[in-house]
């Protein structure tokens, strides 16, 4: 095998367990530029990704090597040097000059943390903060980071170290209650130190604006407002769907920010192409600075966070009971948060100091009210089954007929892109499949439509989205 082959074989091991977000951001532009006597120097474009690969992916990548390999790799080089022909990216500054052994997230947490442990600046600002349309509390420095936002949030840190420079735009996805408005919002607070220039607006303020300003003959007043800022920040874009006016206004807008250097950062429920109704313009705009997502955070995080949202009440509770909750409040973080609001709230009024019983009865009301209202792979199938005219049943059953197999790799390609599905799991919710099976069906429909851009194909893809899209 040539380098390039076992690099290959490396990566396609390493896909299997990252979302694509994180995929692409970190092994994207990788190489490896020699292999000899068990010793690899792995090729990365720039020293963020460099730091991550060390600190993060480095066991995932050397078993990797080994197990395509099948030699015990001795050690791993990593070795900031652009491919021929690649574009190099501007970075982070100094952060090789930075202190070993921190994750650049931990970096960024600790210089945003003094940052905002300045309390006389946080005071100054605080009038001009919430002039922006920011709320205070967003801030980095009670952002518990953990396993599902650990890319968002260092990619949020380095936008405000580098505004308009390092990712331009930054465009952060990730299902309800994740923390995606809090980070947008945490630059905000941050970048307010430096500029007064700042924007922040949901998707459906900018369309109320424009429509309003159109209306009342202010176009300009309009452009002039959002088109002169240095840092322009837009919640829930994926509410731009299908309406053209504002998406061919934003488009306008986008184009001049990005072109003077001023940062954008957008939020959206789901990946850029997921968007339903959006215009393939906009998609490749939304696309081409950086893509991260937030998932679901781990038992632990949701710990952290839990801990350290009680603490800001005034209520510590036991570690068990943190424990209990974050069990139980399974889909997100607003959750989370109003679980424990609740169960804080009911102590107090009854001036009880809550013990794990008291708690349990409290939250068995509360759980059972959640609803689950995030996208599932079954749902996903459904919807898909319902549009080739078959059955659910018959896309993750065994039949390998013609009309079975491209509903079926359509509906994988799909729960990968708009769930973040690991492969493994995406065969398994189809009838048991092999994982390879998903990472193949995948590809292909990848490489049709977003490398060939098959129209008709992005068309059923498009009414497919809708489909599910309305359910949820
Ligand atoms: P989204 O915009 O993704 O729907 P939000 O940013 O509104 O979610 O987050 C929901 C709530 O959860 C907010 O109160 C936010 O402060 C809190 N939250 C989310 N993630 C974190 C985190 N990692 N650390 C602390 N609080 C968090
Ligand atoms: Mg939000």
């Amino acid at each position: 095998m040539t380098s390039e082959q076992i690099w290959q074989a490396v990566l396609g091991e390493i896909e299997l367990n990252l979302s694509r977000a994180n995929f692409v951001t970190w092994f994207k532009d990788t190489f490896i530029s020699s292999f000899e006597n068990n010793r690899v120097i792995v090729c990365v474009p720039n020293a963020f990704v460099k730091k991550w690969l060390e600190e993060k992916y480095h066991k995932n990548i050397i078993s990797a090597l080994e197990s395509v390999t099948k030699q015990k790799i001795q050690e791993i080089i990593y070795k900031i040097e652009l491919r021929r022909g690649a574009i190099p990216v501007l970075m982070v500054d100094n952060l090789e000059n930075k202190s070993e052994g921190n994750s650049p997230a931990s970096q960024f947490k600790k210089k945003g943390a003094e940052e905002n442990n300045n309390s006389a600046a946080q005071t100054a600002n605080n009038g001009t903060v919430n002039q922006h349309g920011l709320n205070p509390r967003y801030v980095f420095e009670n952002f518990v980071v953990g396993r599902g936002n650990e890319l968002a949030h260092a990619a949020c840190l380095a936008v405000v170290e580098n505004l308009g420079k390092s990712y331009n735009p930054l465009f952060i996805y990730g299902g309800v209650g994740l923390g995606k408005t809090h980070l947008l919002q945490a630059i905000g607070n941050a970048v307010a130190k430096k500029t007064n220039k700042i924007l922040y607006a949901t998707s459906e303020k900018f369309t109320n604006n424009y429509i309003q300003a159109v209306k009342s003959g202010k176009a300009k007043e309009f452009k002039n407002l959002y088109r002169n800022v240095d840092l322009l920040l837009v919640d829930d874009v994926q509410f731009m769907g299908g309406k053209d006016g504002t998406q061919e206004e934003f488009f306008h807008t986008f184009n001049e920010l990005q072109q003077n250097d001023k940062q954008i950062v957008l939020t959206s429920d789901r990946p850029p192409k997921s968007i339903p109704a959006i215009e393939s313009r906009l998609i490749s705009r939304f696309e081409s600075g950086m893509v991260a997502d937030v998932g679901k955070p781990d038992i632990e995080t949701k710990i952290a966070i839990l801990e350290r949202k009680a603490i800001e009440r005034n209520c510590p509770l036991d570690r068990e009971i943190l424990a209990y909750i974050a069990e139980h409040v399974q889909n997100n973080i607003r959750e989370l948060e109003g679980a424990l609001i609740k169960v804080i709230a009911s102590h107090q009024f009854k001036g009880l100091v809550p013990n794990l019983k008291s708690v349990k009865e409290i939250l068995n009301d509360y759980v059972s009210n959640i609803k689950t209202k995030s996208l599932t792979p079954k749902e996903i199938i459904e919807a898909t089954a319902k549009f080739y005219n078959t059955t659910y049943k018959d896309i993750i059953g065994k039949s390998r007929k013609k009309e079975l197999v491209w509903p079926r790799q359509i509906a994988i390609f799909l729960i990968r892109e708009d769930i973040g599905a690991s492969y493994p799991s995406i065969g398994a919710e189809l009838g048991g499949r092999d994982h390879t099976t998903a990472m193949h069906s995948y590809n292909k429909i990848y490489q049709e439509t977003v490398e060939m851009g098959n129209e008709k194909i992005k068309q059923e893809i498009g009414s497919i989205r809708q489909l599910f899209a309305s359910s949820y």
